[in-house]
């Protein structure tokens, strides 16, 4: 008898991996918990293309148009990061469930700085995968690790 579970994709620095650009992690328990009997998928990017610890990157808005550039040396990154995330998405095509790690630069929902060239705040808007994400997983509502944290 089968019984498929269902997927959750989580950003893998949530899970306790330590991929963060600084080398250390961001484990939330309580979403791993909150997923409890489900498949769960991680997601990280960033760290198998520019390894960890990496150079900071940040979500740039040129002529309107948001791009991805490292902090320190700027470079264009987005064309490597989507190519990395489209991969994934065409390898899970299915999920049920999406949890991304705010504030971030790929990852990040509505929560991450859009900078403009001199690095000023222009507001706050999507990393790139959670942009791709909400193209691709349609009907998948993307939360991020604030809404399982009680205060
Ligand atoms: S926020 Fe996303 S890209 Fe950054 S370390 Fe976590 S999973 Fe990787």
């Amino acid at each position: 008898m089968s019984s498929a579970k269902k997927r959750v994709i989580i950003s893998a620095c949530i899970l306790g991996e330590y991929c963060r650009y600084d080398g250390k992690t961001k484990k939330i328990s309580a979403v791993e918990e909150a997923y409890r009997g489900w498949e769960i998928i991680p997601f990280c990017p960033e760290a198998p293309l520019f390894g960890t610890p990496r150079e900071r990157i940040n979500v740039v808005d040129v002529n309107g148009e948001h791009r991805i550039i490292t902090d320190e040396t700027n470079v264009d990154v987005t064309k490597k990061l989507r190519e990395e995330i489209e991969r994934f998405c065409k390898e899970h095509p299915h999920a049920d469930a999406i949890v991304l790690k705010s504030k971030s630069p790929s990852c990040g929902y509505g929560t991450t700085p859009i900078l403009d060239k001199d690095k000023n705040e222009l507001a706050k808007g999507n990393g790139i995968a959670a942009d791709i994400f909400n193209l691709f997983y349609k009907n998948v509502q993307i939360q991020d690790e604030n809404q399982f944290i009680s205060e």
